[in-house]
């Protein structure tokens, strides 16, 4: 049995929390977690009440005891062994841990640091993240390896470099770039976060990373996606898209290249976002000939989208997102100046944020979320990430709000779940270890 040892990181944290006790217990020779509402993460309904036998940091046995409403016969129930640790769940659900696909392990210029990025993850159930670019690879690869050894209290670790980070150079040809990713592999990082380059480069890199076994990423910056968008990117092996850029490109059907207006810089960061919200309208419709070709074969090439739809909320609703409830509690006063408008900071792009770009926001998202529900529902892989700590997202809250947005795309709350859970693993390799079966 494929364990679902992340579960015990949200039970872990909800008692802890609760008791305001040590949170480094254990590991216990034996833990049972008794009485709980089981949601297993593969589309199964709920079921309860279940015993959870977890022995040596692997889940053994997972026993359904009773029915709802009912007394639980105790001389049916698996016993405690001597040293071993119990937690009464009653009442409780209890589900295999959130996979955060897109999460920055704080910032610089945020000034947010991996502890305090831990601890709200940690809080809201998210227990693996993907860390694309970001801090560097040794900023990264050096807390996975303390988070394996238990030495941090911290998520498990993947850790996706950005391309050509620590190239003395820039990668100018193929034969760098395969080198620049042979070298990335032995530095330890499970993958790469690209941006886009040169279609020569891309793919040479993705062909070599392939070959090594590792997984990658993509934001397609608008800068490199006139020659290469997502479709390119999936053919080329290319495991997983970031956000949407790349997407309308791909299902263009009367252009080649996005609107721009004609005074438009990619430096303005107004322009940038502005310009995005009309970019899905550009695209071929929901269901006609080309839609339907580019998603089918995006599903065919078993290729897997990050929406990050939350990431995006401001955009369509800039108030909502500013006056969030949890913004005097838990941002820290340097983040909330980093997303305070800005001509420099990244996504603090509120100068001239008006109903008129709300409007077209709101239409974008109608567009994006009808591409994504009808991608899952043909059979394609979608996960959940959540890219916070800009445009007023809140790390470990936004995750949360990136499961209410699949939602309003038309996911079932199981759909929803599953994404977080199972499908980050699958996606990332990692279903041996964690996740569930
Ligand atoms: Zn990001």
């Amino acid at each position: 049995m494929r364990t679902l040892l992340s579960l015990l990181f949200l039970v872990f944290t909800l008692i802890s929390n609760a008791q305001n006790s040590s949170p480094a217990e254990g590991p216990f020779n034996q833990l049972i977690i008794r009485g709980a509402t089981l949601i297993n993460g593969n589309g199964a309904p709920p079921i309860g009440p279940v015993d959870i036998t977890v022995e040596n940091d692997k889940i053994t046995a997972i026993d359904v005891v009773g029915y709802p409403g009912v007394p639980i016969n105790d001389d049916k129930r698996p016993k405690l062994k001597n040293g071993g640790k119990e937690i009464n769940a009653n009442g409780m659900f209890v589900l295999p841990g959130f996979i955060d696909m897109h999460g920055h392990i704080g910032g610089n210029a945020q000034g947010a640091d991996w502890d305090y990025v831990f601890r709200l993850w940690l809080a809201h159930g998210v227990t693996t993240v993907r860390e694309p670019s970001g801090r560097g690879v040794n900023y990264a690869t050096d807390l996975k390896r303390k988070s394996e050894k238990n030495e941090i209290i911290a998520p498990r670790i993947l850790a996706y470099t950005g391309f050509g980070q620590g190239s003395k150079k820039p990668i100018s040809t193929a034969e760098q770039a395969r080198e620049w990713v042979r070298q990335n592999a032995k530095n330890g990082a499970d993958g790469i976060k690209f941006f886009g380059a040169e279609p020569e480069i891309m793919k040479a890199a993705l062909d070599e990373n392939n070959k090594l076994g590792l997984r990658s990423a993509c934001h397609h910056a608008q800068l490199s996606v006139a020659r290469w968008n997502v479709l390119h990117s999936a053919r080329a092996g290319l495991t997983t898209m970031e956000h949407w850029y790349g997407l309308p490109e791909a299902l263009f059907d009367d252009r080649t290249v996005q609107d721009y207006p004609l005074d438009y810089n990619y430096q303005n960061e107004q322009h940038r976002f502005g310009e995005a919200g009309k970019l899905w309208k550009q695209a071929a419709a929901p269901y006609s000939n080309h839609w339907n070709e580019v998603m089918n074969e995006l599903i065919d090439l078993d290729f897997t989208l990050v929406p990050t739809f939350n990431i995006y909320e401001a955009s369509r609703d800039l108030h909502r997102a500013r006056r969030a409830e949890w913004h005097e509690d838990y941002t820290l006063p340097s983040l909330w100046r980093f997303y305070q408008p800005s001509k420099i900071s990244h996504g603090s792009y509120w100068h001239f944020w008006g109903t008129e770009e709300e409007v077209a926001w709101k239409e974008n998202f109608k567009l994006w979320m009808t591409f994504v529900n009808e991608y899952k529902n043909r059979g394609g892989r979608v996960t959940t990430g959540s890219d916070s700590g800009f445009i007023f997202q809140l790390y470990g809250f936004a995750y949360i709000r990136e499961m209410e947005m699949l939602r309003e795309a038309g996911f079932h709350p199981l759909e929803v779940i599953r994404d977080a859970t199972i499908n980050g693993t699958e996606e990332l390799g990692i279903g041996n270890e964690t996740g569930s079966k």
